[in-house]
């Protein structure tokens, strides 16, 4: 059986994993247009106050996965699903020899066109940042932290800051759980940064008022300049500056807009898979075709719920892998978890909403 899954993050990586090792035979393969190796996304926000985090956030380079005898197609984007035929089609600069069944039509350039075979198809596909539409004309004036690729665009526009012997002024569009882990590992390595939410409170979705409250405290003595109730209304770049509208304009070295996540359904969406929030599946991570199907940030289950944490989708993923190795015959059902802000110096009292 040739199982091929689309994402490298703790879905794809995880169920790859488990299924090599309850599955000798199948053929595994796995794409991604990442070329980092597999990564910690959580670590992300801790991107600033560690030096070596473009290392150490490496949980396991591709290499090692293509050991244990999981294909990796990296640097590979998967531009389409195409149902009948029951392929994908690749587009990208990829060195790693193909497996033997795939349709090697290389176009002479460094970036080649593939098709691959499947007979289960696996979208692990995550999500990206959502931007608010009314901030999407001004894509260019700010940064978001999604990926490694954003940590590291991030990191290199400090740096040109740092050795001119400055620290960046900051703003941060959004007071959720990464915006306000981000305003306080800046504010930890030593940058101005002021915090803009639309709501009254912190986090409003995940912690208890009184919470919210000790997190306001928590950022305000770090440094963080919070501002509550804030309805921006778009950004300006003025030479080597960025200004956000709100009532007022104020002006900053460097804007990052934290706004939330959007799952990736496009590709399922013009393959004509059921689409909701996320990729629509059933309780057993199955979409609306029986071939294909879903788990981690991208899938929406029965309850309408997405599970965007990793706890629960590594237990997707394990869960899945024994399912379609003939190991598990009940549904999938959430774990118990709950989450944590990684802001420096705050510990909620109540437990999170999840
Ligand atoms: C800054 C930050 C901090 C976080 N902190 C926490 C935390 O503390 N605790 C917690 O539980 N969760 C946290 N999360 C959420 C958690 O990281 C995600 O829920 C989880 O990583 C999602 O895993 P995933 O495998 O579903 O997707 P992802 O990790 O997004 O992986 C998806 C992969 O799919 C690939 N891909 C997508 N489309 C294509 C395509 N067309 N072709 C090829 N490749 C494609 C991408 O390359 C990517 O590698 C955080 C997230 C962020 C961004």
């Amino acid at each position: 059986m040739q199982i091929v899954i689309i994402g490298s993050g703790v879905a794809g990586v995880s169920f790859a994993e488990k299924y090599r090792a309850l599955s000798a035979d199948d053929d595994i393969t796995l794409v991604t247009w990442e070329d980092d190796g597999y990564y910690s996304r959580p670590l992300l926000s801790r991107g600033f106050t560690k030096t070596d985090i473009e290392q150490t956030i490496i949980l396991k380079p591709f290499d090692k996965l293509r050991e244990n005898n999981i294909n990796v197609l990296c640097g590979a984007e998967v531009t389409a699903i195409n149902r009948a035929g029951k392929s994908i089609a690749l587009n990208g600069s990829w060195s790693h020899r193909f497996p033997t069944d795939c349709d090697t039509s290389a176009i002479p350039s460094s970036r080649q066109e593939k098709t691959l075979q499947y007979d289960k198809l696996i979208l692990a596909q995550g999500s990206s940042a959502f931007i608010p539409p009314p901030f999407r004309p001004y894509e260019k004036l700010f940064f978001c932290l999604n990926s490694l690729v954003d940590l590291k665009a991030l990191r290199k526009f400090r740096q040109g800051f740092l050795s001119q012997n400055r620290h960046p002024d900051w703003a941060i569009v959004g007071g959720g759980l990464i915006g306000c882990e981000v305003a306080s590992d800046l504010a930890a390595a030593g940058d101005k940064v002021t915090l803009f939410h639309a709501m009254d409170r912190l986090m409003e979705r995940q912690l208890a008022a009184e919470d919210s409250a000790l997190l306001l405290k928590v950022l305000q003595d770090s440094g963080v300049k919070v501002l509550l109730n804030q309805a921006v209304q778009g950004f300006i770049k003025e030479e080597n500056k960025v200004c956000v509208r709100t009532e007022v304009t104020a002006e900053f070295d460097g804007l990052i807009v934290a706004c939330g996540f959007k799952p990736r359904t496009e590709l399922a969406e013009l393959a004509g898979l059921e689409i909701g929030r996320g990729i629509k599946v059933n309780q057993y991570l199955q979409t609306s075709d029986e071939s294909i199907y879903a788990l981690g940030d991208v899938a929406e289950l029965p309850n309408g719920k997405l599970y965007a944490f990793i706890l629960p989708i590594r237990n997707q993923a394990l869960w899945l892998a024994e399912f379609l190795a003939g190991q598990k015959q009940d549904s999938w059902t959430p774990p118990v978890f709950t989450t944590k802000a990684k802001v420096h110096g705050f510990e909620a009292v109540h437990p999170y909403n999840v």
